[in-house]
């Protein structure tokens, strides 16, 4: 029961991770419709949860889209599946039970013993015999009735599974929203010191590449602000790198060049921030969007240096998920 279910949850993952769009291309795609579910749920926590712990919040995208794959989009292809994994074992004890009579018959020494052999060996990738059946064996010599006797144990197991749900899939020890956690995530999740942007490596630990991020975010997204104020930094870090400002450390109350951002300390000088001004409406749209939640989460404003532009403010939902894709 617990291989068939475990073969069904890796197929099922595989399956996913072919045909499911948000898991079938690279990080950057993963990142793209992470950013484009928490725009569709408009639950302010969640961003706050990607801003702070990006892994943590595209774990739960990964499980909440994978629960949503096999126990509702997708049912019948997953019923199938577990279908075809039951029918596939089946035909394999039989097969098994067959094989390794005939051979102990067409043996001389054939014995228990030997017939064991042969059927543990033709299952063992499926099954473990104590699967089929936890009784002794040792004293039996009669093989014919051995055969009888694993038959019957695996005629109830096979009763057992033609019973079984998908919902047994969530007791599995293999689960298909882990397995593609295991796949998708294992990469660089460093955030730049600026912004929050996560670096988007696919390697874990990829020193002494730099990290880099396709797309930065207002500094204001991660509660940036201007120094002696208490007014947001709307400005891109991006953008900021080839400006003439300074920026402080908040350790030393050291100031540093935006252009010599590496100064800053190793936090800084493992990050590759070129200057530029792609400024992405997504972030835009997030920072009118959540103006007020921003100003009491971080307990700053948006005015003075960080008032919001007018032009930011006609930026609709639907435009944001169109400019990502055009970027790509
Ligand atoms: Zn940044
Ligand atoms: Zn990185």
């Amino acid at each position: 029961l617990e291989a068939v279910c475990n073969k069904t949850a890796i197929d099922l993952a595989g399956k996913m991770r072919c045909n499911f769009p948000a898991f079938n291309g690279n990080r950057l795609n993963l990142e793209k419709h992470v950013l484009k579910s928490l725009a569709e749920k408009e639950k302010f926590d969640d961003f706050i949860t990607y801003i702070t712990n990006p892994r943590t919040q595209t774990e739960a995208f990964i499980k909440a889209e994978v629960e949503k794959y096999i126990f509702k989009d997708h049912k019948d292809e997953a019923v199938n599946v577990l279908k075809t994994n039951i029918d596939d074992i089946k035909t394999r004890v039989g097969e098994a039970l067959f094989t390794a009579t005939k051979k102990v018959q067409t043996s001389k020494e054939g014995d228990t013993d030997m017939w064991l052999n042969e059927f543990s060996n033709v299952i063992k990738d499926e099954l473990t015999f104590d699967n089929i059946c936890s009784e002794n064996f040792s004293d039996i010599n009669n093989f014919e009735f051995l055969k009888e006797e694993i038959k019957k144990g695996f005629t109830s197991i096979t009763e057992e599974m033609s019973s079984l749900s998908l919902d047994k899939l969530k007791d599995s020890r293999q689960k298909s929203d882990e397995i593609l956690i295991n796949q998708l995530c294992n990469c660089c999740w460093v955030k730049c010191p600026f912004c929050a942007a996560v670096c988007t490596n696919t390697i874990e630990d990829h020193s002494p590449d730099d990290h880099s991020a396709p797309f930065h975010q207002p500094r204001a997204v991660a509660g940036g602000k201007w120094r002696n104020t208490n007014e947001m930094c709307i400005d891109f870090c991006t953008t900021l790198v080839g400006s003439d400002l300074y920026f402080y450390l908040e350790s030393s109350d050291r100031s540093v060049p935006y252009k010599n951002y590496r100064d800053g300390g190793p936090d800084f000088a493992t990050w590759r921030i070129t200057s530029d001004e792609s400024k992405l409406a997504y972030w835009k749209w997030f920072v009118c969007h959540y103006k007020k939640e921003l100003e009491s989460h971080y307990k700053r404003e948006f005015k003075g240096k960080g008032k919001i532009p007018d032009d930011w403010k006609t930026i609709k939902k639907d435009d944001i998920n169109k400019q990502k894709k055009n970027l790509q």
